[in-house]
């Protein structure tokens, strides 16, 4: 391919030269992509070589017509291009697709070529050989890195392989023509064919490192589409809620099948929705924004949800953590709805304080609660009053309908008396078939009103049997109030003297305790009245005398003895 026009003229020379110098620039720059670095480096190197030797024939044409020996200097220029054919070859073997093993190119294209070039210089010396050899070794490079060239080119981006290709086929072309003797190429013009080879070259090392660096970025796309699919399949059978929500805006990118469901989420349109969208309280996901923001993290953090379909909020158990995804920083949060266990919760603190059959309060709540109450009222000198009510004959309706129809009756009596009553009345069910209202700021009168009028509503409500048959109810109500004493144990005890007064007055009636009964009460003790009755008493023929005993002047053992009593002479209404 060299032209001796290059070294007969200074400007050619130094054009050349740059374009040299042009091409090594490319190859330091493309030579930052490991894959082909070795390979542009062999083919600069190669072509250097060549360009010695071109340099070399011109001295030896110096050195011939000044009448000088040359065979020594031909031998050596053959050599040099020899080198730069094995150079160019080795370059070759790097270039293709599947990389031969250099070491056979280089041992057979050496030995093969020292023995040609020794034969023709030394042994048979031949002139028209030796000019033919000067064309034969480029052509051979040329042709190699051609094929080369065009071996890589079938792949994605590489574009610069391709242009490899046409331009060692177009330089192996010219070399051809030359070798046949064409006197076009061998012109006296040809001195900027080595120019335009090395710009040509230059380009074409620039685009094969652009291609390499193009694929770099679709392997690392791939591996990056590759992640987030490995990502979208992890969270898509997780057996939990998950959703990734972008930072930046809040958006949700992700859904799996579990959050869609639990989030009544639109899965067509899931880029419409706001994380915060789903928090009920402001206050919560404020809180948890906050922790996130310090941690980058958040493990079993409770938090209070709505869904666009359902105004009631439900529970959920969060845990969150910050990462990286498809080129975002998004929140990644997976869910348990613990709703049911939030409602066990609250049903065991409810099993504390609830009556299980009728859900009204429990005698523990009702005496703690009042106590509360009742100082409350006395620091603001609100009155207040209790009721107790006790239902009539209840062996009877157990005894006539069966104890299942007596439990409805039992949660009918407390239906009734909650709709009777107002929301900030006190109601329990005291014991068996018993139950207990405070009522706030209502007077012993007023007390009274309230309990006619809830037994009223009582005897006026219905239940029915297995059989269909209706059943009828009645209570007998005594009242005490905040007249009488700001003891809850008192008061209860004394609404139930007032009950026991109901009782025996025929039952289906409300008796006050007032003022008047209360010194009487005192005085005689309500054990020695009941040892005298012989007729049972609601409370104290039940569980609770530990309880009752702690009244004032009334002993533990002397009551239960008295208990006893009584229960053995129970004659039953
Ligand atoms: P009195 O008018 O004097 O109150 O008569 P009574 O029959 O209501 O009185 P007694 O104390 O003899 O009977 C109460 C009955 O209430 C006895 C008991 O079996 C029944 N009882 C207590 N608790 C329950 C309950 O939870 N369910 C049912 N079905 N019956 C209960
Ligand atoms: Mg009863
Ligand atoms: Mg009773």
């Amino acid at each position: 391919m060299e032209s001796l026009e290059v070294f007969n003229q200074s400007l050619h020379f130094s054009i050349t030269l740059f374009s040299l110098g042009v091409l090594f620039l490319a190859c330091l720059f493309a030579g930052s992509v490991e894959k082909i670095s070795t390979s542009l480096w062999l083919l600069f190197c190669g072509l250097f070589i060549e360009f010695c030797a071109g340099g070399m024939e011109s001295f030896i044409i110096g050195v011939y017509t000044q009448g000088g020996e040359i065979t020594g200097y031909v031998f050596f220029e053959l050599l040099m291009l020899l080198a730069a054919l094995v150079f160019m070859a080795l370059a070759a073997t790097r270039i293709l697709i599947h990389n031969i093993p250099s070491l056979a190119v280089v041992l057979t294209i050496s030995i093969l070529g020292v023995f040609v070039i020794s034969f023709f210089t030394f042994i048979s010396p031949d002139g028209n050989m030796v000019n033919s050899m000067r064309q034969i070794f480029p052509l051979a490079a040329f042709v190699i890195l051609t094929i080369a060239f065009f071996s890589a080119s079938g792949q994605e981006n590489s574009g610069g392989y391709l242009f490899g290709a046409l331009l060692s086929g177009c330089v192996s072309l010219f070399v051809l023509i030359k070798l046949v003797g064409l006197e076009i190429a061998n012109g006296e013009h040809a001195w900027f064919v080595p120019f335009v080879v090395y710009i040509l070259y230059a380009i074409s090392f620039l685009m094969i490192k652009s291609d390499a660096l193009m694929q770099k970025l679709n392997k690392t796309q791939d591996e990056v589409a590759k992640h987030n699919k490995r990502i979208e399949d992890i969270i898509k059978s997780s057996p939990f809620p998950i959703i990734i929500s972008r930072l930046s805006d809040d958006k949700i990118i992700i859904a799996n099948n579990n959050a869609v469901k639990l989030f009544g989420i639109n899965p067509k349109e899931i880029e419409k929705y706001h994380l915060k969208d789903f928090f009920a309280d402001s206050q919560n996901r404020q809180l948890l924004n906050e922790r996130l923001e310090q941690e980058k993290e958040v493990q079993d953090f409770e938090i209070l949800v709505r869904t666009p379909n359902s105004d009631t909020p439900f529970w959920l158990l969060a845990s969150a953590n910050v990462i990286d995804y498809n080129y975002n920083v998004v929140l990644y949060s997976a869910f348990q709805d613990i709703t049911s266990r939030k409602n066990r919760e609250n049903l065991l603190k409810n099993q504390a304080t609830r009556d299980p059959l009728t859900s009204l309060y429990n005698r523990r709540y009702f005496e703690d609660e009042v106590n509360k109450q009742i100082l409350a009222a006395k620091a603001k000198n609100m009155p207040y009053s209790v009721l107790m009510f006790d239902a009539d004959f209840f062996k009877r309706v157990n005894d006539t309908y069966g104890h299942k129809v007596g439990d409805k009756v039992l949660i009918e009596l407390a239906n009734v008396t909650e709709r009777a009553l107002r929301d900030k009345d006190i109601i329990a069910r005291y014991g068996g078939e018993e139950f207990v209202v405070f009522l706030p700021n209502i007077t012993a009168e007023q007390g009274y009103g309230v309990a006619e009028r809830l037994r009223e509503s009582i005897a006026a409500a219905v239940v029915y049997s297995d059989e269909n048959q209706p059943v009828k109810f009645t209570v007998s109500i005594g009242v005490s109030s905040s007249d009488i004493s700001d003891n809850v144990d008192t008061l209860i005890k004394t609404a139930d003297e007032a009950l026991y007064k109901a009782k025996q007055n025929g039952r289906n009636r409300v008796e006050l305790f007032s003022t008047k009964d209360l010194d009487a009460f005192i005085k005689q003790g309500q054990v020695e009245r009941r040892d005298e009755s012989n007729n049972h008493h609601p409370i104290f023929d039940k569980e609770n005398t530990a309880e009752i005993s702690l009244l004032d002047g009334i002993e533990t053992n002397q009551m239960q003895e008295n208990t006893t009593v009584i229960e053995n002479k129970k004659t039953g209404a």
